[in-house]
Protein backbone atom coordinates (compact mmCIF):
# COMPACT_ATOMS: atom_id res chain seq x y z
CA UNK A 1 0.00 0.00 0.00
CA UNK A 2 2.98 2.01 0.62
CA UNK A 3 4.30 2.23 -2.80
CA UNK A 4 0.50 3.23 -4.10
CA UNK A 5 0.70 6.67 -1.51
CA UNK A 6 4.18 7.06 -3.14
CA UNK A 7 2.55 6.76 -6.19
CA UNK A 8 -0.06 8.70 -5.75
CA UNK A 9 2.33 11.87 -3.80
CA UNK A 10 4.80 11.61 -7.32
CA UNK A 11 1.93 11.70 -9.67
CA UNK A 12 0.39 14.85 -7.91
CA UNK A 13 3.75 16.58 -7.91
CA UNK A 14 4.66 15.83 -11.74
CA UNK A 15 0.93 17.35 -12.72
CA UNK A 16 1.18 20.41 -10.29
CA UNK A 17 5.03 21.32 -11.18
CA UNK A 18 5.72 24.88 -9.75
CA UNK A 19 2.68 25.37 -8.27
CA UNK A 20 3.31 23.30 -5.22
CA UNK A 21 6.43 22.60 -2.88
CA UNK A 22 6.81 20.23 -0.40
CA UNK A 23 9.21 21.17 2.42
CA UNK A 24 10.57 18.52 5.22
CA UNK A 25 12.09 19.00 8.46
CA UNK A 26 15.44 16.54 9.02
CA UNK A 27 13.24 14.36 11.52
CA UNK A 28 10.65 13.35 9.22
CA UNK A 29 11.04 9.72 8.13
CA UNK A 30 12.45 8.61 5.16
CA UNK A 31 9.17 7.61 3.39
CA UNK A 32 8.07 11.31 3.72
CA UNK A 33 11.62 13.19 3.12
CA UNK A 34 12.30 11.51 -0.02
CA UNK A 35 8.93 13.46 -1.60
CA UNK A 36 10.69 16.89 -0.33
CA UNK A 37 11.48 19.30 -2.95
CA UNK A 38 13.37 21.25 -0.01
CA UNK A 39 14.63 19.70 3.54
CA UNK A 40 16.56 21.63 6.32
CA UNK A 41 16.30 22.65 9.91
CA UNK A 42 14.57 25.26 11.12
CA UNK A 43 16.74 28.04 9.73
CA UNK A 44 17.03 26.96 6.54
CA UNK A 45 13.39 25.76 5.91
CA UNK A 46 12.32 29.73 7.25
CA UNK A 47 15.21 30.98 5.02
CA UNK A 48 13.71 29.17 2.10
CA UNK A 49 10.02 30.18 2.43
CA UNK A 50 10.20 33.61 1.16
CA UNK A 51 11.80 33.22 -1.87
CA UNK A 52 9.23 30.56 -3.19
CA UNK A 53 6.85 31.13 -5.69
CA UNK A 54 4.46 28.58 -5.62
CA UNK A 55 0.97 28.12 -5.05
CA UNK A 56 0.90 25.28 -2.25
CA UNK A 57 3.67 25.24 0.30
CA UNK A 58 3.11 21.70 2.18
CA UNK A 59 4.76 21.19 5.20
CA UNK A 60 6.12 18.47 6.87
CA UNK A 61 7.57 19.30 10.35
CA UNK A 62 5.37 20.80 13.25
CA UNK A 63 3.35 22.96 14.04
CA UNK A 64 5.61 26.47 15.28
CA UNK A 65 7.59 25.56 11.90
CA UNK A 66 4.45 25.21 9.70
CA UNK A 67 3.44 28.79 11.59
CA UNK A 68 6.69 29.82 10.86
CA UNK A 69 6.58 29.21 6.92
CA UNK A 70 2.53 30.69 6.91
CA UNK A 71 4.09 34.14 8.08
CA UNK A 72 7.08 34.09 6.28
CA UNK A 73 4.99 33.00 2.74
CA UNK A 74 2.76 35.95 0.90
CA UNK A 75 -0.80 36.04 0.85
CA UNK A 76 -1.32 34.36 -2.03
CA UNK A 77 0.21 31.27 -0.69
CA UNK A 78 -1.34 28.36 1.16
CA UNK A 79 0.67 26.74 3.64
CA UNK A 80 -0.67 23.11 4.49
CA UNK A 81 0.50 20.62 7.62
CA UNK A 82 -0.41 17.36 6.39
CA UNK A 83 -0.80 16.62 10.44
CA UNK A 84 -1.91 20.20 11.85
CA UNK A 85 -2.11 17.82 15.02
CA UNK A 86 2.01 17.47 15.52
CA UNK A 87 2.75 20.19 18.17
CA UNK A 88 6.11 20.12 20.24
CA UNK A 89 6.37 19.49 23.36
CA UNK A 90 8.86 21.85 24.48
CA UNK A 91 6.95 24.35 22.70
CA UNK A 92 4.24 24.14 25.09
CA UNK A 93 6.02 24.56 27.94
CA UNK A 94 5.93 28.29 27.15
CA UNK A 95 2.25 29.50 27.13
CA UNK A 96 1.86 33.16 25.87
CA UNK A 97 0.14 33.69 29.18
CA UNK A 98 2.62 32.70 31.06
CA UNK A 99 5.51 34.58 29.62
CA UNK A 100 3.57 37.80 29.67
CA UNK A 101 3.09 37.16 33.62
CA UNK A 102 6.93 36.62 33.68
CA UNK A 103 7.90 39.38 31.78
CA UNK A 104 5.78 41.81 34.05
CA UNK A 105 7.66 39.94 36.94
CA UNK A 106 10.97 40.76 35.37
CA UNK A 107 10.43 44.38 34.79
CA UNK A 108 9.20 45.53 37.22
CA UNK A 109 11.96 47.04 38.57
CA UNK A 110 12.53 49.09 35.79
CA UNK A 111 15.08 46.43 34.66
CA UNK A 112 15.30 46.02 30.30
CA UNK A 113 14.79 42.53 29.76
CA UNK A 114 15.18 40.98 26.71
CA UNK A 115 13.50 37.98 25.98
CA UNK A 116 14.96 35.57 22.68
CA UNK A 117 12.40 32.69 21.98
CA UNK A 118 13.82 29.91 20.60
CA UNK A 119 12.48 29.30 17.46
CA UNK A 120 10.28 26.06 19.12
CA UNK A 121 7.22 27.78 19.93
CA UNK A 122 4.00 29.33 19.59
CA UNK A 123 3.78 32.14 16.97
CA UNK A 124 2.05 34.29 20.05
CA UNK A 125 5.15 33.94 22.06
CA UNK A 126 7.06 34.81 18.88
CA UNK A 127 5.25 37.96 19.08
CA UNK A 128 5.46 38.76 22.60
CA UNK A 129 8.71 39.22 22.42
CA UNK A 130 9.41 40.90 20.03
CA UNK A 131 6.57 43.29 21.55
CA UNK A 132 9.87 43.36 24.30
CA UNK A 133 12.28 44.11 21.96
CA UNK A 134 13.61 40.72 21.46
CA UNK A 135 13.91 38.19 18.83
CA UNK A 136 13.85 34.24 18.38
CA UNK A 137 16.75 31.89 17.69
CA UNK A 138 17.17 28.36 15.92
CA UNK A 139 20.20 25.85 17.04
CA UNK A 140 22.40 26.79 14.52
CA UNK A 141 22.03 30.91 15.26
CA UNK A 142 21.87 30.69 19.34
CA UNK A 143 24.94 32.61 19.63
CA UNK A 144 25.04 34.97 17.25
CA UNK A 145 21.35 35.80 18.34
CA UNK A 146 22.56 35.61 22.59
CA UNK A 147 25.27 37.78 21.85
CA UNK A 148 23.04 40.23 20.15
CA UNK A 149 20.42 39.86 22.92
CA UNK A 150 23.02 40.53 25.36
CA UNK A 151 23.44 44.00 24.03
CA UNK A 152 20.42 45.16 23.89
CA UNK A 153 19.28 45.74 27.65
CA UNK A 154 20.21 44.57 31.07
CA UNK A 155 19.92 41.00 31.19
CA UNK A 156 18.35 38.48 29.03
CA UNK A 157 15.40 35.67 29.07
CA UNK A 158 15.76 32.77 27.31
CA UNK A 159 13.03 30.37 26.48
CA UNK A 160 11.94 28.26 26.57
CA UNK A 161 14.68 25.19 26.00
CA UNK A 162 17.39 25.96 29.64
CA UNK A 163 19.82 23.37 28.00
CA UNK A 164 19.73 25.15 24.47
CA UNK A 165 20.16 28.40 26.74
CA UNK A 166 22.99 26.92 29.27
CA UNK A 167 25.31 25.41 26.24
CA UNK A 168 25.32 28.54 24.41
CA UNK A 169 26.09 30.49 27.16
CA UNK A 170 28.73 28.03 27.92
CA UNK A 171 30.19 28.56 24.04
CA UNK A 172 29.78 32.42 25.25
CA UNK A 173 31.70 32.25 28.24
CA UNK A 174 29.06 33.39 30.06
CA UNK A 175 29.76 32.66 34.04
CA UNK A 176 27.64 29.98 35.52
CA UNK A 177 27.59 32.58 38.53
CA UNK A 178 24.96 34.70 35.94
CA UNK A 179 22.33 32.42 34.81
CA UNK A 180 19.23 31.96 36.84
CA UNK A 181 16.74 29.17 36.28
CA UNK A 182 13.44 30.66 37.01
CA UNK A 183 10.78 28.76 38.68
CA UNK A 184 7.60 29.30 36.98
CA UNK A 185 5.27 27.46 38.67
CA UNK A 186 2.18 29.42 40.31
CA UNK A 187 2.01 31.62 37.06
CA UNK A 188 5.37 32.88 38.27
CA UNK A 189 4.41 33.77 42.03
CA UNK A 190 7.94 33.37 42.88
CA UNK A 191 9.93 35.11 40.14
CA UNK A 192 11.36 38.10 41.95
CA UNK A 193 13.04 40.52 39.92
CA UNK A 194 15.24 41.94 42.90
CA UNK A 195 16.64 38.77 44.16
CA UNK A 196 17.78 38.12 40.46
CA UNK A 197 19.41 41.57 39.76
CA UNK A 198 22.99 40.40 39.74
CA UNK A 199 22.25 37.01 37.14
CA UNK A 200 21.66 38.12 32.98
CA UNK A 201 20.55 35.23 31.73
CA UNK A 202 17.24 34.47 32.97
CA UNK A 203 16.56 30.85 31.45
CA UNK A 204 12.64 29.37 31.20
CA UNK A 205 12.77 25.80 32.40
CA UNK A 206 11.93 24.04 29.72
CA UNK A 207 13.34 21.13 27.68
CA UNK A 208 12.90 19.03 24.41
CA UNK A 209 11.74 15.51 25.54
CA UNK A 210 13.63 14.06 22.53
CA UNK A 211 16.86 15.04 24.27
CA UNK A 212 16.15 14.35 27.33
CA UNK A 213 17.00 10.66 26.59
CA UNK A 214 20.67 11.14 25.68
CA UNK A 215 22.60 11.09 29.25
CA UNK A 216 27.05 11.78 29.71
CA UNK A 217 26.43 7.64 30.96
CA UNK A 218 25.70 6.89 27.22
CA UNK A 219 28.63 8.39 26.02
CA UNK A 220 31.25 6.89 28.78
CA UNK A 221 30.06 3.22 27.70
CA UNK A 222 30.88 4.14 24.25
CA UNK A 223 34.10 5.43 24.77
CA UNK A 224 34.89 2.65 27.14
CA UNK A 225 33.82 0.67 24.38
CA UNK A 226 35.79 2.45 21.64
CA UNK A 227 38.01 5.01 22.44
CA UNK A 228 38.33 6.54 19.27
CA UNK A 229 34.39 6.70 18.50
CA UNK A 230 33.31 10.11 17.55
CA UNK A 231 29.99 11.69 19.41
CA UNK A 232 28.18 14.61 18.37
CA UNK A 233 25.02 15.68 19.79
CA UNK A 234 22.74 18.21 19.31
CA UNK A 235 22.24 21.31 21.69
CA UNK A 236 18.96 20.60 23.07
CA UNK A 237 20.74 18.35 25.01
CA UNK A 238 22.29 18.57 28.58
CA UNK A 239 25.16 20.64 29.04
CA UNK A 240 26.83 17.05 30.81
CA UNK A 241 26.19 15.51 27.60
CA UNK A 242 27.17 18.35 25.15
CA UNK A 243 30.41 18.60 27.39
CA UNK A 244 31.45 14.76 26.79
CA UNK A 245 30.60 14.82 22.97
CA UNK A 246 32.88 15.71 20.59
CA UNK A 247 30.57 18.67 18.70
CA UNK A 248 27.49 19.84 19.53
CA UNK A 249 24.95 21.60 16.95
CA UNK A 250 22.09 21.89 14.69
CA UNK A 251 21.02 19.04 12.95
CA UNK A 252 22.90 20.50 9.84
CA UNK A 253 25.80 20.97 11.84
CA UNK A 254 25.45 16.73 12.64
CA UNK A 255 25.03 16.24 8.98
CA UNK A 256 27.91 18.33 7.88
CA UNK A 257 29.90 16.15 10.49
CA UNK A 258 29.30 13.30 9.47
CA UNK A 259 30.27 14.10 5.69
CA UNK A 260 33.23 15.30 6.91
CA UNK A 261 34.00 12.15 9.96
CA UNK A 262 37.00 10.23 8.21
CA UNK A 263 36.33 7.19 6.43
CA UNK A 264 35.66 4.21 8.50
CA UNK A 265 34.88 6.47 11.60
CA UNK A 266 32.50 5.00 14.33
CA UNK A 267 29.94 8.08 14.53
CA UNK A 268 27.66 7.95 17.34
CA UNK A 269 24.75 10.67 17.53
CA UNK A 270 22.30 12.17 20.10
CA UNK A 271 19.14 13.66 18.05
CA UNK A 272 16.44 12.19 16.69
CA UNK A 273 16.50 8.99 15.58
CA UNK A 274 14.78 9.60 11.92
CA UNK A 275 18.24 11.70 11.00
CA UNK A 276 20.32 9.38 12.64
CA UNK A 277 18.75 6.27 10.74
CA UNK A 278 19.08 8.29 7.26
CA UNK A 279 22.49 9.28 8.02
CA UNK A 280 23.26 5.62 9.13
CA UNK A 281 21.75 4.30 5.70
CA UNK A 282 23.62 6.92 3.43
CA UNK A 283 26.97 6.44 4.59
CA UNK A 284 26.69 2.40 5.30
CA UNK A 285 29.41 1.73 3.39
CA UNK A 286 32.06 4.48 4.45
CA UNK A 287 31.51 5.10 7.94
CA UNK A 288 29.77 3.50 11.07
CA UNK A 289 26.81 6.23 11.85
CA UNK A 290 25.05 4.74 15.17
CA UNK A 291 22.47 6.45 17.56
CA UNK A 292 23.55 7.25 21.18
CA UNK A 293 20.13 6.25 22.20
CA UNK A 294 17.43 5.42 19.84
CA UNK A 295 14.58 8.53 20.33
CA UNK A 296 11.60 9.62 18.46
CA UNK A 297 9.84 12.20 18.10
CA UNK A 298 6.16 11.43 18.24
CA UNK A 299 4.96 14.77 16.80
CA UNK A 300 7.54 14.68 14.10
CA UNK A 301 6.09 10.90 13.57
CA UNK A 302 2.67 11.77 13.07
CA UNK A 303 3.43 13.01 9.22
CA UNK A 304 3.27 9.55 7.24
CA UNK A 305 3.69 9.35 3.40
CA UNK A 306 -0.04 7.86 3.49
CA UNK A 307 -0.99 11.16 5.46
CA UNK A 308 0.73 13.34 2.59
CA UNK A 309 -0.63 11.53 -0.28
CA UNK A 310 -4.42 12.07 1.35
CA UNK A 311 -3.18 16.29 1.55
CA UNK A 312 -1.93 16.31 -1.89
CA UNK A 313 -4.90 14.83 -3.41
CA UNK A 314 -7.68 17.45 -1.78
CA UNK A 315 -4.92 20.62 -1.83
CA UNK A 316 -7.67 22.69 -2.21
CA UNK A 317 -10.02 21.69 0.22
CA UNK A 318 -6.93 21.33 2.81
CA UNK A 319 -7.05 23.52 5.96
CA UNK A 320 -4.67 26.31 5.89
CA UNK A 321 -2.28 26.82 8.44
CA UNK A 322 -3.24 30.51 9.72
CA UNK A 323 -1.69 32.66 11.90
CA UNK A 324 -4.06 35.72 13.45
CA UNK A 325 -3.37 38.58 11.69
CA UNK A 326 -2.12 40.65 14.88
CA UNK A 327 -0.21 37.76 16.18
CA UNK A 328 1.62 37.14 12.41
CA UNK A 329 2.39 41.14 12.58
CA UNK A 330 4.68 41.45 15.48
CA UNK A 331 5.64 37.42 15.28
CA UNK A 332 7.04 38.20 11.97
CA UNK A 333 8.91 41.41 13.30
CA UNK A 334 11.03 38.75 15.52
CA UNK A 335 11.52 36.31 12.79
CA UNK A 336 12.70 39.00 10.39
CA UNK A 337 14.96 40.34 13.06
CA UNK A 338 16.60 36.90 13.49
CA UNK A 339 17.05 36.78 9.81
CA UNK A 340 18.75 40.23 9.63
CA UNK A 341 21.00 39.83 12.07
CA UNK A 342 22.22 36.36 10.76
CA UNK A 343 22.03 37.35 7.25
S1 LIG B 1 12.38 16.94 18.72
FE1 LIG B 1 11.87 18.04 20.62
S2 LIG B 1 11.90 20.20 20.09
FE2 LIG B 1 11.80 19.04 18.15
S3 LIG B 1 9.61 18.89 17.69
FE3 LIG B 1 10.14 17.04 18.83
S4 LIG B 1 9.71 17.61 21.00
FE4 LIG B 1 9.78 19.52 19.84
Amino acid sequence: MSEAHSLIIQDIKAKMGGRLTIMGHHYQNDRVIRHCDLRGDSLELARKVSGLKSEFIVFCGVTFMAETAAMLASDRQKVIQPSPDAGCVMSDMAPRALLDAVMRKLTTNGRRIIPLAYVNTAAAIKAVVAQYGGSVCTSANAETMLKWAMGQGDGVLFLPDANLGMNTANRLGIPESKWARLDISGMAKNVDSNALKDKNLLLWPGLCVVHKRFKPEQIDEIRQRDPDALVVVHPECHPNVVNKADAAGSTSLIINYVAQAPREAAIYIGTEISLVERLAKEYRNEKLVRPLFPSLCQNMAKTTEELLAATLQDLEGAEAVTVPKDVARMATVAIERMLDICS
